[in-house]
């Protein structure tokens, strides 16, 4: 079996990391000098990057890969490099939030639809008052405003840049964007926002705990079925690509 500290599904290059290993990261990238970049693919985003190249690289150079969800946990057991277990993206965001109260840094929320990112900071401020919410921005803005959206963020001077404005576009902007960003961290956080703003809830624990939280987003969402069909099919890719080996 083996046992590195990477694992390859698919053609995505996942860090093999429990949230406490991430964190470890997390304090050196917010030591060291550049701006890091962190991703969270889960199955459907590893299925949307087999078709779009621009995906795959934006995931596969970032700084920290962490894996999302129980397929993948699932795809790297029938790899035979299993993850640790389960994890999740708004998880670490919410350890990443801990560790900056903790060293009393800046933060930037840009995603979501008008005016979420700025309910989401007033309950940041409460539950992390020594968190500096240095700016915010929705996730709806054109191309042609890309430059004035990177010299807001670049203005507020914030440590670390949390990107809600899920897959693709938030890889590819931080992918494209990340020479131009003068902070820390970026991270996408996909719909984290919706959450902590109160638009949406997350599933009750048991459900996380089980790996059924995808089950709980589908009976609120049902409109998600169609982007939720990419995991058995996912699955089915990991198997027969693996037979072969
Ligand atoms: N979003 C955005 N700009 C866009 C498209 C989407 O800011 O052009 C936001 C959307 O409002 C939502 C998030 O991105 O808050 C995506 O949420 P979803 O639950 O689809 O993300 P996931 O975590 O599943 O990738």
């Amino acid at each position: 079996m083996k046992n590195t500290d990477k694992i390859d599904i698919l053609g995505i290059t996942l860090d093999k990391v429990d949230y406490e290993m991430a964190l470890g990261k997390v304090e050196y990238f917010l030591k060291t000098e550049g701006n890091k970049t962190i991703v969270t693919p889960n199955a459907e985003i590893i299925m949307q990057a087999q078709s779009n190249q621009k995906l795959k690289n934006a995931i596969n150079n970032s700084d920290m890969c962490f894996p999302d969800g129980i397929g993948v946990v699932i795809a790297s057991k029938i790899i035979g490099n299993p993850l640790k277990g389960r994890t999740a993206g708004f998880d670490l965001m919410v350890k990443i939030l801990q560790k900056v109260n903790q060293n009393g840094m800046s933060i930037y929320l840009l995603g979501g639809k008008p005016n979420v990112a700025e309910i989401a900071a007033k309950k940041i401020s409460v539950m992390y008052p020594k968190i500096h919410i240095s700016g915010t921005h929705d996730g709806y803005f054109a191309q042609s405003e890309e430059e004035n959206v990177v010299d807001e963020i670049n203005k507020s001077g914030a440590d670390v840049v949390f990107v809600a404005m899920g897959a693709p576009k938030q890889e590819i902007f931080m992918a494209n964007q990340r020479q131009n960003i003068n902070c820390k961290l970026m991270m996408g956080v996909g719909g984290s926002l919706d959450v902590i703003s109160g638009n949406t809830r997350r599933a009750p624990v048991f459900m996380q705990k089980v790996g059924l939280e995808w089950l709980y987003r589908l009976i609120l969402e049902p409109t998600r079925i169609k982007r939720m069909s990419a995991l058995p099919l996912f699955l089915i890719k990991v198997i027969l690509g693996n037979k072969g080996k």
